[in-house]
């Protein structure tokens, strides 16, 4: 059923972008929804799912035409990450790694072989990619990395090892940041574009969590892997602006994903709350559970709007929009977190039952909260950017 909330989601965007709204959460109803908590009890990664997603054009919304992507505009391409993540944590994630992290990367950075290498696999979904940054001394802190690259003949040897690495068992291609000189910090970060498959000396192993059993998180581990000179995106040693600008368009689908999550609360709590019943009325009728829905539709729409508005700049040429970015995130973040903790208190006890889903989008909102840049450090940007202490 529609609310008035869909108008104001809807209000500001055009026809296009409307139809993409449609199309994409009728194919996520229709085909991921009833798959995602048998995959999850059964631990499966969703690889039938996402061989679904190329004929929409879904894994190159940010891929321009000519290297087979879908690409009309940043905000739309908000809209479809909002759209699948209502449904699916995986299936967005794998969209939003594709295309923030690795694709955004290769259009911004890559030279054309490396453009005309990847991009078209990447939108065709020949190859899943997996973003190797986070490593185990820690994921905030990146200018004090760990692994190394180290100078061979014809290209670069990587060592080290890399936690958290979402779709890296079925990834054919890795976004690496290692650095050339751990000294210079920042200075010493380069980023590598590295085949996994056809490369001898990368490991991968079991990462086991909580949650998001069906996205099988990996460590991978480099030891003495030798990739080729042409596997540098960018410079070497330039890293850090490569990471920047895809760091900025990953924080945006991060936050549209959280806006999906937020709104599935919303769309799960509200005929709770007008079915059940409790001392001869339904539950929605006692102002406490108005009061939690009244916060959940008012932090939705919220976080839209900052997620929205960062689309727009992106669209209208605004190159770093990171002050932009970290209160999307941040904002979008918690909204998807308060509004599992709110729908999961409208369910009662059932709300931890496996029988309903928001138990389950509770660790999976959290997870968005460390990803692309914990909250603490989202909090710490935007009041240096304030200060005047950081700069876009
Ligand atoms: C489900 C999931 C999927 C993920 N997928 C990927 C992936 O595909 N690729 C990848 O590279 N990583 C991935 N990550 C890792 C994620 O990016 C990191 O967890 C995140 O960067 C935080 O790093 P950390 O966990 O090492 O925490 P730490 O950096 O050790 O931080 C610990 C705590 O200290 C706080 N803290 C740190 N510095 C400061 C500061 N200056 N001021 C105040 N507080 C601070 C942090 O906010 C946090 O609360 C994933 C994580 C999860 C949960």
């Amino acid at each position: 059923m529609s609310t008035p909330l869909d108008r104001m989601a809807d209000f500001d965007l055009d026809e296009a972008q409307r139809e993409v709204r449609e199309t994409v959460r009728e194919f996520a109803e229709k085909e991921l929804l009833p798959h995602v908590e048998q995959h999850e009890r059964e631990a499966r990664y969703p690889i039938e799912l996402i061989a679904k997603l190329p004929a929409l054009g879904l894994l190159g919304p940010l891929i321009p035409e000519r290297w087979g992507g879908s690409f009309s505009d940043v905000l739309t391409y908000g809209v479809i990450c909002e759209e699948l993540a209502r449904v699916d944590w995986v299936i967005a994630s794998v969209v939003s790694v594709a295309n923030s992290l690795v694709g955004s990367a290769i259009v911004a950075h890559g030279d054309d072989a490396q453009k005309d290498r990847w991009l078209p696999r990447i939108a065709a979904g020949e190859v899943l990619c997996s973003a190797c940054l986070t490593e185990p001394g820690g994921g905030t802190d990146l200018a004090n990395m760990q692994t190394t690259a180290t100078r061979v003949d014809g290209g670069w040897r990587l060592d080290g090892t890399k936690v958290f690495i979402s779709h890296a068992a079925h990834a054919g291609l890795f976004f690496v940041v290692a650095s050339i000189d751990r000294e210079q910090k920042q200075g010493g970060v380069t980023a590598f574009l590295v085949d996994p498959v056809h490369t001898d000396g990368i490991e991968i192993g079991e990462f086991p969590m909580r949650t998001l059993q069906r996205d099988n998180l990996a460590e991978v581990h480099f030891a003495g892997a030798v990739v080729p000179d042409d596997a540098v995106l960018g410079e070497p040693g330039r890293g850090f602006p490569v990471l920047g600008s895809s760091l900025d368009m990953g924080r945006f689908s991060i936050a549209a994903r959280c806006v999906g999550q937020a709104q599935r609360c919303i769309d799960l709590a509200l005929p709770y709350a007008r079915e059940r019943r409790a001392f001869g009325q339904a539950i929605g009728e006692f102002q406490l559970i108005q009061q939690k829905l009244s916060d959940m539709t008012c932090r939705t729409q919220a976080a839209r709007a900052l997620v929205y508005q960062l689309g727009r700049m992106k669209d209208a040429g605004v190159a770093r929009a990171s002050m932009e970015a970290s209160m999307a995130k941040l904002m979008a973040s918690r909204a998807a977190v308060d509004n599992a903790l709110d729908a999961i208190q409208i369910h009662g006890g059932y709300g931890l039952s496996a029988e309903y889903e928001v138990g389950r989008l509770l660790l999976e909102a959290k997870a968005l909260e460390f990803t692309e840049g914990t909250s603490e450090l989202h909090t710490k940007l935007i009041a240096e950017y304030m200060l005047g202490t950081r700069r876009q």
